[in-house]
């Protein structure tokens, strides 16, 4: 039996989707799932209780105060040291910035391999291997790759998988007072605000996205009122806030935010590799473009051939006429 350790990252006063997907990723191992905790600012029960429910047998709490903000050096040297104390063959977390970053910081640490943004692996303990299929490329490679090393360090890719849960099990708990370097208290959080509230994009389960082909900023109120009409989110491609005509968080992308709704739909969008990354874990995809030939079409499972700003009115009659 092997034992995994997944590294948690925490989200608001929940333990993140990002992780349950990165535990459920560690269950095609077949060991056993050890969770770390990074400080006390959480309800360890409360984190016991969800990542049980997902297969972790015990949850580590890694206590030190320097832990209770996040800090990638800190927290790196913390997954340094709980590996030293439980010994996994594996160690996962998922492929989020922070995720990759704790990672690499403790691979440094360790002086061990580590692979980024995989979607899958399977372990063969004898020959001290883990074979992968991780993203290469910004996407446009799936690579098959084997990792030889006594630890093993992944991160899985986000929106790579679904988390699903197993049963109603409650983790243990067990706490490692830990040794941080004090140098590493070098972020303090004053205080916490809501960007906004409701869906995200990251979270929105349908995405309008526009591109150049929208024209410009006044030009993207259908896809406000598409979104608000089916309780949507509005995203961009770069084409869009390279011409200042929406914020960069509404970028979707390699640069931007990774989407993974039931439906995108992608208006006047070419679809160029940097945006289709950021894409390509939505469930299914509308395509509306005047060209039959661009790559957002050639992908998507639904295509509208026409003008969008034709398109998108009469979907918005449409709906409305439905609803009254
Ligand atoms: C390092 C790097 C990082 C990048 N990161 C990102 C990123 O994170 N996200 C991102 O999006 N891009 C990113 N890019 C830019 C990317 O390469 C493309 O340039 C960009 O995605 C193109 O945006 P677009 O599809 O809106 O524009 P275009 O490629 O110009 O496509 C416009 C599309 O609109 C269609 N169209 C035009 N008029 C209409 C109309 N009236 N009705 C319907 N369709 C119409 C056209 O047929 C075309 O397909 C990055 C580039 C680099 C080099």
């Amino acid at each position: 039996m092997i034992d995994i350790l997944v590294l948690a990252e925490i989200d608001g006063e929940a333990i993140s989707p990002a992780t349950l997907e990165a535990i459920t990723a560690a269950r095609a191992l077949d060991g056993t799932i050890h969770l770390l905790l990074c400080g006390s600012s959480m309800d360890a029960e409360a984190v016991a209780e969800v990542a049980g429910q997902f297969g972790v047998e015990t949850v580590h709490v890694a206590e030190n105060e320097v832990l209770d903000v996040f800090s990638p050096e800190a927290w790196g040297q913390a997954l340094e040291l709980a590996i030293d104390e439980i010994s996994p063959d594996v160690v996962l977390a998922s492929g989020t910035s922070k995720g990759n970053e704790v990672l690499a910081h403790a691979a440094a640490r360790l002086d061990l391999p580590f692979v980024a943004n995989c979607t899958q692996l399977t372990a063969d303990l004898a020959d001290h291997e883990v074979a992968l299929t991780r993203i290469q490329w910004g996407g446009s490679l799936l690579e098959e790759a084997l990792l030889t090393a006594d630890t093993r360090i992944v991160s899985i890719a986000h929106h790579a998988l679904e988390a699903e849960p197993l049963g109603t099990d409650v983790a243990d708990i067990e706490a490692i007072e830990m040794d941080i370097d004090q140098l590493y208290a070098r972020t303090h959080v004053v205080g916490r605000e809501m960007a906004e509230a409701g869906v995200t994009l990251a979270t929105a389960p349908i995405v309008f996205g526009g591109g150049r082909g929208v024209g410009s900023a006044e030009a993207f109120a259908p896809l406000e009122e598409l979104a608000q009409l089916l309780g949507g989110r509005v995203g961009c491609s770069r084409a869009v806030t390279n011409n200042g005509w929406r914020p960069h968080r509404d970028q979707v992308g390699q640069t931007g935010t990774r989407i993974a709704p039931e439906l995108y739909v992608a208006s006047g969008i070419s679809g160029a590799i940097q945006h289709w990354v950021g894409a390509m874990a939505s469930k299914k995809i509308l395509a509306i473009n005047t060209d039959p030939e661009a790559n957002m079409v050639v992908k998507a499972d639904y295509f509208v051939e026409g003008d969008l700003h034709k398109v998108l009115p009469a979907v918005i009659d449409e709906i409305k006429s439905r609803r009254t």
